[in-house]
């Protein structure tokens, strides 16, 4: 990890997690509380239902809160859409954007994702913008290319002068157990931070780059240590207090 960079471990509740999940996080912020304190910034990213929870109850233990993302404007005619400012008016300080899975299943493109990366630095959000290739792309070579040119498109122009992250996830290591080498991880976190500070010269050298896919408490030491690894982006090693912790504490 590249030491002048403070690194970020940001749990992704995805769609999981009721008003009894606010349990688990109290747990979190006890285990913070009384351990040592954490090298990281600690980041959730709950359902947007429970989010103003997690905000307040977080903030106890200096848990900061994100949303899992947002729409490209700040209000009007969408149903079923949350924008940055209303994340931000909730207690978010974060937003996910760009997930390979809202990508899926709701075909969202780099245009998109920029703009809603727009959207969240004009309402006073970091937002974490995720790339990562497929399966079929990594076996046939085309992992950097693909993630250069998601990288290229996704993350807008004000990267320069505000707080943006970087997460890299491969599709096939998410959810399933499954990660690259430590070598894989160590190169496309090296092509990644070249192709940031060549576009970005001041912001670039410095900005978070996050691992995500499969991180868990067997692996997370490992993992973070990787040049360039600047901290993760969890999902399901982060419903579970204990589990999350363990990742919080390897960094
Ligand atoms: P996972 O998910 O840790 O369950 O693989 C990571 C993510 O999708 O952000």
């Amino acid at each position: 990890m590249t030491t002048t960079i403070s690194p970020l471990i940001a749990g992704n509740w995805k769609m999981n997690g009721l008003r009894g999940s606010l349990d688990e996080l109290a747990s979190l912020a006890h285990m913070l509380i009384s351990g040592e304190n954490p090298r990281a910034i600690v980041v959730i990213c709950p359902p947007a239902t429970i989010l103003s929870e997690v905000a307040q109850l977080g903030a106890t233990a200096g848990i900061q809160a994100g949303g899992q993302d947002c729409h490209t404007q700040a209000q009007g005619a969408h149903t079923g859409d949350i924008s940055a400012s209303m994340l931000a008016d909730a207690g978010a300080q974060y937003v996910i954007v760009g997930h390979s899975e809202r990508r899926a299943d709701h075909g969202e493109t780099d245009d998109q994702v920029r703009a809603k990366a727009e959207a969240a630095i004009g309402a006073g959000l970091k937002p974490i913008i995720c790339v990562g290739e497929t399966e079929a792309q990594r076996d046939s070579g085309e992992a950097e290319a693909v993630v250069a040119a998601q990288l290229a498109a996704s993350v807008p122009e004000a990267a320069n002068f505000h707080d943006v992250i970087v997460a890299y996830e491969p599709i096939w290591a998410i959810g399933t157990g499954r990660t690259p080498t430590n070598e894989d991880i160590a190169r496309m976190h090296g092509a990644i931070r070249q192709q940031l500070s060549a576009r970005f010269p001041e912001q670039g050298p410095t900005m978070r780059i996050l691992y995500g896919g499969s991180l868990k408490p067997q692996n997370a030491r490992e993992i973070l240590a990787v040049e360039n690894v600047n901290g993760g982006l969890v999902g399901g090693a982060s419903l579970l207090a204990k589990d999350f912790y363990t990742i919080i504490s390897a960094v």
